[in-house]
């Protein structure tokens, strides 16, 4: 499933001779979201060829990647349990009513447990204990998410010449599959949505795995957190609904706004020369805005969700 690639107006990239694109992976399907999509699709594949019945993963109250798991099961006849940390009291949210509604389990962990999540003997028991299951990890980063978000790069070789290719990132696995499918031929720019030092680029070395040494074409920016994960100021919103108005492309304030963010900074420090083509992926992620407003944390009529995300049974 190939998402189109289109051409961004904006007074700015006008002004500085930019070229900016946006690769819609949130139009890739109408409720699961872009890069999580990408990420699961080869996964499902191998547990169905494992002949796994069932998907285990983790996350938070609001995950995207719960989110699309429990649809992406349901449609692959796969069952599914969701491990989430802790939050019990969110249970009845957008985001996880929708995933009990498409059939996914939910088991709430406290922090404490749920911090095992990639701890070898807490998976093994895990494993045993649920035998026919395929167990993916948080966010589905993994070698084979890597596979799936590779085709972001062969779609784009077709549909594009480029110099800059943009993303957020958040587990890396997004990341680490664009750098791997790129192979050194554009410059990759991650730009990181939680605030931490440097650990995310070790963690996009794990995934690139035995190849990493190999890649040297991108980095990850730190600057663009806006103090931490989900975190923003009332300013940084007010642009990125700008940008959304402006373009009439939606974003979301957790992942591909502050990519928005980082590339208007990036551009007003000149960051790009002259007559450079820049790609966004737009990740998706736009059900989050559910939940958001739900919590009154940002107000649904100026950021409007999507017909499809929130009426999709
Ligand atoms: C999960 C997610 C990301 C981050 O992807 P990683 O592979 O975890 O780095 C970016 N954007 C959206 C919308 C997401 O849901």
């Amino acid at each position: 499933m190939t998402s189109i690639l289109s051409a961004i107006d904006y007074p700015t990239f006008k002004t500085k001779k930019l070229k900016v694109f946006i690769k819609r992976d949130d139009l890739i399907h109408p409720i699961i979201s872009g890069n999580k999509w990408r990420k699961l699709k080869h996964n499902l594949l191998q547990a169905k060829a494992e002949n796994k019945n069932t998907i285990i993963s983790f996350g938070g109250a609001f995950s995207n990647h719960i989110h699309a798991l429990a649809y992406a099961c349901k449609v692959n006849n796969l069952s599914c349990i969701g491990i989430i940390r802790g939050e019990q009291e969110y249970q009845n949210n957008f985001t996880l009513s929708w995933a009990r509604h498409w059939g996914m389990q939910l088991k709430f962990v406290d922090r404490k447990t749920y911090k095992l999540r990639s701890d070898a003997n807490y998976l093994k028991d895990l494993q045993q204990q649920y035998p026919h299951a395929m167990i993916v990890p948080e966010g589905g980063s993994n070698a084979l998410a890597l596979e799936g978000v590779g085709d972001v790069i062969t779609e784009l070789a077709e549909q594009a010449e480029y110099d800059y290719l943009l993303t957020p990132v958040g587990s890396g696995g997004t990341l680490a599959g664009l750098i791997k499918a790129d192979n050194n031929k554009h410059k990759i720019l991650g730009i990181a949505v939680l605030k931490q030092q440097g650990y995310l680029t070790d963690e996009v070395n794990a995934l690139l795995g035995k190849d990493q040494g190999i890649f040297d074409n991108w980095q990850i920016l730190n600057d663009f957190h806006c103090g931490g994960y989900g975190k923003y100021k009332t300013a940084d919103a007010n642009r990125i609904l700008e940008f959304i108005n402006s373009t009439g492309i939606p974003f979301e304030p957790v992942y591909s706004g502050k990519m928005i963010l980082a590339l208007l900074d990036l551009i007003a420090q000149n960051y790009f020369s002259e007559d450079s083509t820049i790609v966004l992926l737009h990740t998706g992620g736009i059900q989050g805005l559910g939940g958001m407003a739900e919590r009154g944390l940002i107000d649904p009529s100026l950021w409007p969700v999507p017909e499809g995300v929130t009426d999709n049974t």
